[in-house]
């Protein structure tokens, strides 16, 4: 089968569901490729069981289609409701609802059950791309492509340049996410606030370890978090040393983490007032991977764009979370202090800026990526590659494709001025210059 498209999107995580969206709704003919079966990647494949807070503490910097996303999630089910400060619990089925629900209306053409193998290259531009379904390859033709894959599956394909993790190719640990039922929240609440943890439950992780009682390479919880009543969403355990693009390697890794579930439950039951009836009610469905390419763009971020709270005259998104590394190897101390996580905190009121060039690849001129694969060295990219702000990403770069459809002009190319304009009549914040002037780096 052959379709021809405006724009297609690859991959329907939180990157892709925003770019997708964005350029429908603005007019252009989109098809959304998704291997699952549902959109959401890893906070519905993935089973990660929140969105990062949404204000800064003095403003809400996450709006968009990424707030809207919120919003709807919230209003699925009430009892979720935190305010943007906080961490915003997800209930997976909900949030799949939600995306199938935003992505119908904007008009985009979902393929699901359909995986991206195969590109046609001219030159700069990308033609075409193979998706392989379950009865046969479709050829997909399009005026721009958009690379949410995660992977920057797209970009390699096509020999574009990426980064892979750190220096020696390690990256970040891999965590199978999942969910406990049966659990009497009042109590766990309480303990919560007697003991002053958050959900990373170091309290009780100290009690077993003191009994020598938690014989696992883990040092806290990476979170847990209230999904509905008497359901819990665990970020808990890691599978350290895993090559995620290494299809055997991410098999075992999936048997080691599922061979360690009874274990954390059992930690959760013994340990954490409110779990003792705890039942396991799922996991994932797949172990989720924080980390693999990047792609090198017309610019990179850096941890010195973190520190220096660099807001660059291209900006596209906002984002104030804090740089979270998880160890690549097992190292107790790193993961005990996780002190970037702390120490790189901003202030109240503060942000960074995401340049439109850092979703630009180098080498190709119809090509754009979002989400957790857009141009950044390793420290920035712990910061964000957060939901929310893949979701921001994603709906920049699919206005910017929207706006230049039936001109084939390079994506690099866009008026800055008009898409800043739009993202910000579509509900985006991006600050104007005055809102500057209170000691931030702007980059020229
Ligand atoms: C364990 C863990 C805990 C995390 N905790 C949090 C948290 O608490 N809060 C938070 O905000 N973020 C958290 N993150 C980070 C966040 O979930 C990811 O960085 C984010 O989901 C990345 O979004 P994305 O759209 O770029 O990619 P993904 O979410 O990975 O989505 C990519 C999508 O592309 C699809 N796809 C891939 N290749 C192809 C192909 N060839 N053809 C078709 N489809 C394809 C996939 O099926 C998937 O749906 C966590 C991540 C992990 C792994």
């Amino acid at each position: 089968m052959r379709l021809k498209t405006d724009i297609v999107v690859i991959g329907g995580g939180p990157a892709g569901v925003g770019a997708a969206v964005a350029a429908a709704r603005h007019g252009a003919e989109v098809i959304l490729v998704e291997k699952e079966g549902y959109c959401g990647g890893m906070g519905t494949s993935g089973g990660v069981p929140a969105f990062s807070p949404y204000s800064n503490g003095k403003d809400i910097i996450v709006k968009g289609i990424a707030l809207e996303v919120r919003e709807r999630l919230v209003e699925k089910c009430p009892d979720l409701a935190t305010d943007y400060e906080k961490w915003q619990p997800i209930d997976p089925e909900f949030l799949k609802q939600v995306y199938d629900e935003i992505l119908t209306e904007a008009g985009v053409k979902l393929l699901f059950h359909a995986q991206m193998t195969g590109i046609k290259k001219e030159g700069e531009c990308l033609r075409e791309v193979f998706i392989q379904t379950q009865h046969q390859i479709i050829n997909i033709e399009a005026e721009y492509f958009i690379d949410c894959t995660g992977n920057a599956e797209l970009v390699a394909l096509a020999d574009g340049d990426l980064n892979f993790g750190d220096e020696d190719s390690n990256v970040q640990a891999l965590t199978l996410c999942f969910r406990l039922g049966n659990v009497d929240t009042k109590r766990y609440l309480k303990y919560l606030e007697k003991t002053g943890n958050d959900g990373n439950l170091t309290a009780a992780v100290n009690e077993a370890k003191k009994l020598d009682d938690f014989n696992i390479q883990e040092i806290k919880v990476a979170g847990a978090i209230n999904q509905q009543k008497g359901i819990v969403g665990m970020n808990f355990g890691h599978e350290y040393e895993v090559n995620p693009l290494d299809p055997f390697e991410l098999s075992q890794a999936e048997v080691r983490a599922r061979g360690k579930l009874d274990v954390l439950v059992n930690f959760m039951k013994k340990y954490v007032p409110g779990f003792e009836e705890a039942r396991l009610i799922g996991s994932g469905p797949s172990i989720g991977v924080r980390e693999t390419r990047r792609i090198i763009g017309h610019y990179q971020l850096t941890e010195d764009d973190y520190y220096k709270r660099s807001v660059p005259y291209d900006v596209v998104a906002l984002s104030n979370y804090p740089i979270d590394l998880h160890s690549a190897t097992f190292n107790e101390k790193e993961e005990g202090e996780n002190k970037e996580y702390y120490n790189s905190r901003y202030n109240k009121g503060e942000y960074y800026g995401i340049p439109y060039r850092s979703l630009i690849p180098i080498g190709f001129k119809n090509v754009g990526v979002a989400g957790r694969t857009i141009s950044a060295d390793r420290k920035i990219h712990g910061s964000c590659r957060l939901m929310n702000t893949c979701i921001l990403t994603g709906q920049a770069v699919g206005t910017a494709a929207t706006l230049l459809v039936g001109t084939s002009s390079d994506l690099i190319q866009v008026s800055m001025e008009k898409l800043q304009e739009v993202l910000v009549t579509d509900n985006m914040y991006i600050p104007t210059s005055n809102e500057l002037m209170g000691g931030f780096y702007v980059q020229s």
